[in-house]
């Protein structure tokens, strides 16, 4: 049912497959495309279809304060999608207005629907800023051909020739094409604001480096948060350097976002935008952190001679990757020569059209990053 369309859309940002130690999954089962299943009283867990081989679902959360619905997160913009929000807004939902679409980041797989369903519910769309204008700003820049300067940032992080004639004749607007026309308005979310749900209230709690200022919705009292893509049981969130920002350090921000959740309580139930609602934060946010130590470790021993970002994969990444996985990869790598970059590590040598980065004092931090 998925539309032709959407076969070559981009995966959502995620790479490779972690294995989970002892966290506590308490649902023994997830609900079925477009079924809602009680995750308590007041909140409903609902899974959206994705059309990408490694990802097929995305979790959305439906939150009930007595009077009306807060949608957390849309889904892709895909046929499928649509389909069933017409059949749970007719049925299952059809009982109160929705009040609230709440957006967490601006990737396709979360704000895909978000345009569509304000229109269709009159609900407003409440975003951080730099969400709402990094999605918009994407709409609006779509370009079937990638421009020249992403070309020069990959050609920059040493792609092939044949990689780089591959990027040339990939289309480049599959933002616009996975995600429904954002209204010219929206509602501002920042750190620390306070949602009133029925006898909840949620807290805003920011994170960064997977998307520039990701919201997280915390219910303290309840010892809820509905995490996005911020906190992930299974995969590692992708963190990358892309052209717009050619020379950002989103690890630093990663890696400060995993010291300010890792002060939420041990018990906290997770809600996360893939796989099942978990227990177990901080045992989670320490594997992601020493994942990306390990990596920096590995990197600044491969970096004794100059590695540009294509050829730091062999101590990155074990799967061949190819398609969007190669660009996500590029995006990931750089994040990590960056980071040991900005903290004096490695040092940038321009040879002709690429970037290569070599080891000027060797990166040992073994727990704080
Ligand atoms: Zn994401």
């Amino acid at each position: 049912m998925a539309s032709r369309d959407t076969a070559d859309l981009p995966p959502p940002q995620h790479h490779g497959d972690d294995p989970e130690e002892a966290l506590e999954f308490p649902f023994s089962e997830a609900p079925a495309p477009g079924q809602l299943m009680p995750i308590d009283d007041r909140i409903s867990w609902l899974r959206m279809p994705l059309p990408f081989q490694r990802l097929d679902h995305i979790n959305l959360y439906v939150l009930d304060d007595g009077e009306a619905y807060t949608l957390v997160d849309s889904g892709l913009a895909t046929d499928e999608t649509r389909a069933i929000w017409r059949q749970l807004l007719a049925g299952p939902l059809s009982d109160k207005p929705v009040g609230r679409i709440v957006i967490t980041h601006f990737h396709p797989d979360h704000v895909g629907l978000a345009g569509w369903l304000c229109q269709r519910t009159g609900a407003a769309i409440w975003m951080t800023r730099t969400e709402f204008f990094f999605a918009r700003v994407f709409q609006l820049e779509a370009t079937p051909q990638p421009p020249q300067a992403a070309l020069d940032f990959f050609e920059r992080a040493g792609f092939s020739d044949q990689a780089m004639d591959k990027l040339k004749a990939a289309r480049y607007d599959n933002y616009s094409r996975a995600t429904s026309k954002l209204p010219l308005d929206y509602h501002r979310l920042k750190a620390g604001d306070q949602l009133e749900n029925g006898d909840r209230t949620w807290t805003i709690r920011i994170g960064s480096g997977h998307s520039p200022e990701h919201a997280c919705l915390y219910e303290a009292e309840a010892g809820i948060l509905i995490s996005g893509d911020q906190i992930l049981p299974r995969i590692t969130s992708n963190v990358g350097v892309y052209p717009g920002e050619p020379l950002a350090n989103p690890l630093a921000d990663w890696l400060d976002s995993i010291d300010r959740f890792s002060k939420l309580p041990e018990k906290t139930l997770v809600l996360p935008a893939h796989h099942g609602p978990f227990i177990g934060l901080r045992k989670r946010l320490e594997e992601i952190r020493g994942s990306h130590i390990r990596r920096l470790k590995a990197l600044s021993k491969h970096c004794a001679e100059p590695r540009s970002a294509i050829e730091a994969f062999p101590v990155l990444f074990k799967r061949r990757l190819k398609g969007m996985d190669f660009i996500l990869a590029t995006a990931e790598s750089l994040a990590h020569l960056h980071y040991l970059e900005a903290g004096g590590f490695v040092a940038r040598r321009i040879d002709g059209p690429v970037h290569r980065f070599q080891t000027v004092r060797p990166y040992d931090n073994g727990a704080g990053g």
